[in-house]
């Protein structure tokens, strides 16, 4: 066994944090689950009638829909939610769970794309959610390891030194205090306090626990399409009809495309992420604002690091991105991996989310950019006060159907990036082929006892084609972020259809 030292040293505001990575080889046992999976959300078991009728039907239950729940549970309406799959097995699941305000270099970014009132009011969002989960753990006594932390925001290269000192002014105008960082390994950065680190899947069970006593859950069920019908809403999934007079889509990426428009507003970030245990515990988490974002938290005695965040639609040899990530993590903390895990999520173009009313009692809450704890709870409450009637001061800021330039432009941006992704996205390689038969491609991909598995390159939610995904054996849309399994069923939405 190679047992190395390598010391740290961070000095922060004359208080002086040493931190020790103690090199082990453990030998490389790498599991493609994220760190949080093992935790199983229990649910009371509830099988689906093929009709049921509802007041309000929330659909999706990651954190979003599980909040809307929650803030829900004392209203005297009936209120179902349901999920494609099991609960929490979405994006929620493979998150890194910060809870922070401190999210790269978003104020100078709102203020640059609106201006300074909306990148405050935005602060405010963050750290009114903060308070909200907060105060959700502590009445509820919900154990999720919730953790007090400071944040910190770095830079490592000299151009970006002034973008990080823009963040920093914003902060302390509006009272933020912040601490100056020294380090040996850190060219630039600053603290914040009143940031926080949590287990997302003990958190989701929390809650499950909490709403689950009068609201039912149905697992395995997908909606498939929302129709009006005079005054309710009939939703089709696979196991029957579903009639609600008010709907919250919470699925994370909406699985229609009007009226909300989703794809020409937003695109998909995926990042990489690696944890392994360092035996040694810490009291703050990292991040950068240079182009390589890097990521870290702690979680007991692990290090939990993200990589090479990039678009969905470029860098589409998924493996080489994994590949890289698992090197910048050997290279940084020269540890080997135990968790090794891919996840996504929806940007919108002007770095704001989309929640509230889309129309008629259908409400929508997604494109946290990344930031998905903070902004599913808010937009948690903002749902559930529009629903009954309060006033909600973010009503306005998250408005789903608003247009601005950023909108506009960064969709043409988008559009680009789509129509690179469509040539590009056969990749050559001799596993799986490709063959084209009567004009349709198909890709086939052969497994370890050498049967074939044959499947239509064309995703079925706006017909991107899809690239195979070396690392996961899946068929990935670069477009949207759909994904299959080698046979084409469905693994990740939008697409609520398999490929044939
Ligand atoms: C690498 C990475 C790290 C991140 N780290 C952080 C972080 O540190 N802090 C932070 O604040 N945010 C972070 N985020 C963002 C955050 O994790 C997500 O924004 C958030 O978890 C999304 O929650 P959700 O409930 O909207 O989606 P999900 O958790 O995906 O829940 C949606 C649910 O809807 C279900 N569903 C989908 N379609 C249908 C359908 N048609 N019918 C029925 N059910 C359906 C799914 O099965 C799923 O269970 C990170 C994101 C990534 C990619």
């Amino acid at each position: 066994m190679c047992r190395k030292i390598k010391r740290i040293s961070i000095i922060l505001q004359g208080s002086i944090i040493f931190y020790f990575l103690s090199h082990t080889n453990t030998g490389d046992n790498m599991s493609n689950k994220s760190i949080w999976e093992d935790v199983k959300i229990k649910v009371k078991k509830k099988n689906m009638e093929s009709e049921i009728t509802t007041d309000i039907l929330i659909i999706g239950c990651g954190i979003t829909g599980l909040t809307t729940a929650y803030f829900l549970k004392d209203i005297d309406k009936k209120v179902i939610l349901i999920d494609k799959g099991k609960v929490g097995s979405g994006i929620t699941s493979k998150t890194t769970a910060k809870i922070s305000y401190l999210q790269e270099n978003i104020y100078t970014t709102l203020t640059n794309n609106f201006n300074i009132f909306t990148a405050k009011n935005y602060l405010d969002s963050q750290l009114d959610a903060i308070n909200l989960i907060k105060s959700i753990i502590e009445k509820n006594k919900i154990e999720c390891d919730f953790k007090k932390v400071d944040s910190i925001l770095f830079t490592n290269e000299k151009i970006n030194i002034d973008k990080l000192n823009k963040e920093k002014e914003l902060l302390e105008k509006w009272n933020i205090p912040t601490k100056d960082i020294i380090s040996n390994d850190i060219l630039k950065g600053f603290s914040v306090s009143g940031t926080y680190t949590f287990h997302p899947l003990k958190y989701l069970n929390g809650l499950v626990k909490i709403i689950n006593k009068n609201i039912d859950i149905y697992e395995n069920v997908i909606a498939t399409n929302i129709l009006k019908e005079k005054d309710s809403y009939k939703i089709e999934t696979n196991n029957g009809v579903i009639y609600a007079k008010t709907v919250v889509v919470a699925c994370h990426y909406p699985f229609f495309i009007i009226p909300t428009m989703i794809p020409l507003k937003t695109y998909i970030q995926r990042e990489y992420v690696n944890a392994t245990k360092i035996n040694n515990k810490y009291n703050y988490t990292l991040i950068n604002v240079d182009n390589n974002l890097l990521s870290i938290r702690y979680y007991k005695d692990y290090i939990i690091f993200g990589s090479n965040k990039h678009r969905l639609t470029s860098k589409i040899d998924y493996k080489e991105n994994y590949d890289k990530s698992r090197n910048d993590f050997k290279n940084l903390f020269h540890k080997n991996i135990e968790f090794t895990w891919m996840n996504q999520d929806i940007m919108s173009n002007d770095n704001l989310p989309f929640i509230g009313l889309v129309k008629d009692n259908l409400y929508i809450s997604t494109a946290y950019n990344a930031w998905g704890i903070s902004n599913s709870t808010i937009g948690a409450r903002l749902i559930v006060d529009l629903i009954t009637n309060k006033e909600n001061k973010y009503k306005e800021l998250f408005n789903p159907n608003r247009i601005n330039k950023s909108l506009i432009i960064d969709s043409i941006i988008g559009s680009l990036h789509y129509m690179k992704a469509y040539p590009t996205a056969l990749l050559k390689k001799n596993n799986p082929t490709y063959v084209e038969i009567e004009g349709i491609k198909y890709g086939i991909f052969t497994d370890s006892l050498g049967k074939k598995h044959k499947v239509s390159l064309i995703c079925p939610h706006m017909k991107c084609n899809l690239v195979f995904n070396r690392e996961e054996n899946t068929w990935d849309c670069p477009c949207h972020g759909s994904r299959f399994d080698i046979d084409g069923n469905i693994i990740l939405g939008p697409s609520v259809k398999d490929i044939k």
